[in-house]
């Protein structure tokens, strides 16, 4: 009977949980991928989750930063361009992310700014408490009034505790607890536990500093996930406790991981970290609804491990672009290669091409070991012979080639000079008044001045030609896929081009557009190339299907098996 009412309760009234993740004594920590670990594993409990990301900067969206800036712009299926954390929170959980889940200090300002100008605020004066801190309360809660049926909201403030433009924040976050109650809300802080290397000794202190920061701040964390070289000793972990007044079962520890940033949620497990998050809400407590999902379900998550610790052979992939040394600049990329190894049961070994170092003379040196040759995506003209040489090469060598965005462009340029003879084929990306301008800027782009989110962005359908090797990949004729783009194939060349062999095999129901090629079975294995980023969509547990067909036709080359 008592039973029978709580299950009414419990799916009834739904209570949403917050939990804040900040960062202490160092960046780079892997904010973004512990949050992300923390949301699979409350999904394997049977949890849904969002997650949300502040970024303290004054941009608007990191759309406009370099590479070197930023690394990669993520970009979600709504077409926001996002930071890279995002990426990793899709690839670890199965929300879906729109806008909603990335917040920027410019963002926040912005609305404020232009609330004023309109004289919302009826005369008063215009101050960070409280309006800047309302604002980002208030981008907490629209994301629980878009996701009314989640039971998890993620926050990860971005930056580290102590700068200065992190403490609106902060501040905010603190107050949060004052609306929806501390039963319903959790600080979770990492931080940075070095060993001196000399002595090996263990050090607590900085972890000591950043929790006092923290405080200065108003929030005491609940819970301390280590970042160290090791798993933390019992003894270290009292000492954390005591000195940073967090129960010693909520002092995680977050050591150095062997072989796969998959791993962490398998860390995380055996830390307790979801047990305790779990005993933190007293969820068990809640109903027996909650007691069914006791039960982690984390075996896919081993598997993947696994994978990585024993792959079953090995595949070399070639990629040329012109940020390849900065990992993150094509983080998902690597991320969706490292996928197709997972359903290949091969390790994935990337070598990785600066295309303005490539020429026709040294071109086989460089790619002769490769199995297969992705370029990805890219701006500007730089670098961008290396990239047709590689291509060139793919192409005649009958090795498996994947272009991707600026991959496809040039995989267009290259077979419309060496293949269709039209020597002056380029992109008026790189030459405005080009011979024959086989990509060109989009209509919709002509009178598009400012820069900010004005690319053609975000999913769009795309439809697939039948018995084409996109067909062959997707298993579908109708595929949703994200672009970042701002230039097109030129469809006044396509009856030429497909007249010398070029196959359309992608295009967009409404405009036209070619979103694919590729060439024949007869002429090449597997040479495919879109115009969007199917990287954006690729997960450990759920590979995408164009990162697993790429990396099955690199293991057949590599076993020579054509
Ligand atoms: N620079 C090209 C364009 O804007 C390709 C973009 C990309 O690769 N993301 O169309």
């Amino acid at each position: 009977m008592t039973d029978g009412l709580f299950v009414k309760v419990a799916s009834t009234v739904k209570q949403v949980r917050y939990i804040f993740v900040t960062g202490g004594v160092a960046s780079s920590l892997g904010k973004g991928v512990s949050i992300a670990s923390i949301g699979a594993l409350l999904e394997a409990r049977g949890f849904s989750v969002t997650i949300q990301k502040m970024d303290p900067y004054l941009n608007i969206d990191p759309g406009t930063m370099s590479p070197f800036q930023h690394g990669e712009v993520y970009v979600t299926q709504d077409g926001a361009e996002t930071d890279l954390d995002l990426g990793y929170y899709e690839r670890f959980t199965s929300a879906k992310l729109s806008r909603e889940n990335s917040v920027t200090t410019g963002q926040i300002y912005y609305t404020v700014i232009e609330r004023e100008r309109r004289g919302e605020y009826l005369g008063r004066t215009v101050q960070v408490i409280p309006h800047i801190t309302n604002e980002i309360k208030n981008r907490i809660l629209s994301l629980k009034r878009s996701n009314p049926e989640v039971d998890f909201i993620l926050v990860e403030i971005g930056g580290t505790v102590g700068d200065i433009e992190s403490v609106p924040f902060l501040e905010a976050i603190r107050q949060f607890r004052l609306d929806v109650g501390t039963e319903n809300t959790m600080y979770i802080h990492l931080t940075l536990v070095p060993t001196i290397t000399i002595g090996g000794e263990i050090k607590t202190k900085p972890t000591q500093h950043s929790v006092k920061e923290l405080l200065k701040q108003g929030i005491q964390p609940d819970m301390l996930i280590c970042r160290s070289t090791n798993y933390l000793s019992e003894e270290v972990k009292e000492k954390i406790s005591l000195f940073c007044n967090v129960k010693k079962e909520r002092v995680i520890s977050a050591p150095d991981i062997e072989h796969t940033i998959y791993e962490i949620p398998l860390i995380f497990h055996r830390e307790h970290l979801d047990d305790e998050i779990i005993r933190y809400f007293r969820l068990e407590e809640k109903s027996p609804l909650f007691l069914e999902t006791m039960n982690p379900m984390l075996s896919k998550w081993e598997t993947v491990v696994e994978h990585f610790k024993k792959p079953k052979g090995m595949v070399k992939i070639a990629l040329v672009g012109k940020y390849m040394q900065l990992a993150d600049a094509y983080r998902s990329l690597f991320e969706a290669l490292q996928h197709g190894g997972i359903a290949n049961q091969v390790r994935v070994e990337m070598i990785k091409l600066d295309s303005e170092q490539l020429t026709s003379e040294n071109a086989h040196e460089l790619l002769g070991e490769a199995d297969g040759i992705l370029v990805p995506g890219g701006f500007g003209e730089r670098g961008i012979l290396g990239k047709i040489i590689a291509i060139r090469y793919a192409r005649e060598k009958k090795i498996p080639y994947f272009g991707i965005c600026l991959g496809m462009q040039t995989a267009v340029i290259e077979f419309a000079q060496n293949v269709a003879g039209l020597r002056g084929a380029n992109s008026t990306e790189f030459e405005t008044e080009c011979e024959h301008p086989v990509i060109s800027l989009m209509e919709e782009q002509l009178s598009v001045t400012s820069k900010g989110g004005t690319m053609r962005l975000g999913a769009y359908p795309c439809l697939v030609k039948p018995h084409s090797l996109l067909e062959e990949a997707y298993q579908k004729r109708e595929i949703y896929e994200r672009h970042r783009h701002r230039y097109e194939f030129n469809n006044r060349y396509r009856s030429l081009l497909e007249g010398m062999g070029l196959v359309v095999s992608g295009t967009s129901p409404d405009s036209g557009l070619v979103e694919a090629i590729e060439l024949p079975r007869h002429i090449h294995p597997w040479f495919v190339a879109v115009q969007f980023h199917p990287e954006f969509n690729s997960r450990p547990l759920d590979p995408h299907p164009l990162f697993v067909k790429f990396i099955e036709m690199a293991k057949k080359k590599n076993r020579s098996e054509w």
